[in-house]
């Protein structure tokens, strides 16, 4: 499988880690579909990767919404007539301790039902809809091709994040489940894979207050952010590497908690 000639499903392409695979994978000759709630930051976007002579369409939408997402798929369908890499990236953070204390020891908050849904929503729910969608389209148009879910770095339990790295560790096993499904069903034309990025050079990191940035960056063997390029490389090795199927791989930059822990 190449990458010139794909048509390209990227969910959560107008900022971060998916514009930077939008424009990467259109440089390579992909076809682009972006689906994203924020409508200024698409049509940036599309109107970026059109200027550099690029193929790109722009849906807006909600990845938590069947509607938004069956609208998705249908335009990649009818503009360019298959789908073939699908890379279900959108997410959002909430973060906050489930029970949160005071200095007298008593409890002063806990984390919302509604930060804990909302996650849920866009990171599980709108994963979900992004690769039923469009897998069910692949199948019935005979569309060869592979889903790539975006897990992070967080699936192995962030304290702080209940919400986010439940969801994370969640989509973790989806390739496993979801190539146990096509081979029960004899589906052998549509690969899974997810990638776990670590902390990648986006605008929510780029953000953050520098000292807390540098103490994050303490458990990095690397010393540094990801680069979104790391990510968009390692999907497009999936796309051509076809014996990448059913798995996870991690682009971290040898994140580790434990030296760090024992030095203390
Ligand atoms: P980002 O905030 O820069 O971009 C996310 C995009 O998703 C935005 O354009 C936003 O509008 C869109 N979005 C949010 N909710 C949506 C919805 N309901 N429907 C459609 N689009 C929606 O984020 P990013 O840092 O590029 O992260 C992208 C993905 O990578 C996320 O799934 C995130 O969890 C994952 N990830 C990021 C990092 C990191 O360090 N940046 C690390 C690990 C995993």
């Amino acid at each position: 499988m190449q990458v010139k000639g794909s048509v390209a499903v990227i969910t959560g392409g107008a900022s971060g880690i998916g514009e930077f695979v939008a424009k990467d994978l259109a440089k390579e000759g992909a076809k682009i579909v972006i689906g994203d709630m924020n409508q200024a930051g698409l049509d940036r976007v599309v109107g970026e990767i059109q200027a550099a002579g690029g193929d790109a369409i722009g849906v807006a939408g909600s990845v938590s919404k069947e509607e938004d997402v069956a609208k998705l798929m249908d335009t990649a369908m009818t503009k360019f007539g298959s789908i073939n890499i699908v890379f279900a990236n959108a997410g959002i953070i909430s973060d906050g301790l489930m029970v949160n204390t005071d200095k007298a020891g008593k409890v002063k908050s806990v984390l919302s039902v509604d930060a804990f849904r909302s996650v849920v929503e866009v990171n599980l729910v709108g994963a979900f809809l992004t690769v039923r969608e469009a897998a069910r389209r692949m199948v019935d148009n005979g569309c060869k091709g592979v889903l790539v879910l975006t897990s992070s770095i967080n699936c192995t339990g962030q304290p702080g994040q209940i919400n986010y790295s439940s969801t994370k560790a969640a989509i973790s096993l989806w390739p496993k489940i979801l190539v146990g499904e096509f081979l029960m069903k004899g589906i052998k034309d549509i690969r899974v894979a997810a990638i776990a990025p670590g902390y990648t050079a986006t605008p929510i990191l780029l953000g953050m207050n520098q000292e807390a940035l540098a103490s994050v960056l303490k458990d990095v063997h690397a010393g540094r952010l990801v680069e979104p390029a790391e990510i968009s490389s390692t999907l497009r090795h999936i796309v051509e590497n076809e014996g990448i199927d059913g798995t996870l791989i991690e682009v971290t930059g040898g994140v580790t908690y434990g030296p760090r822990q024992r030095a203390k």
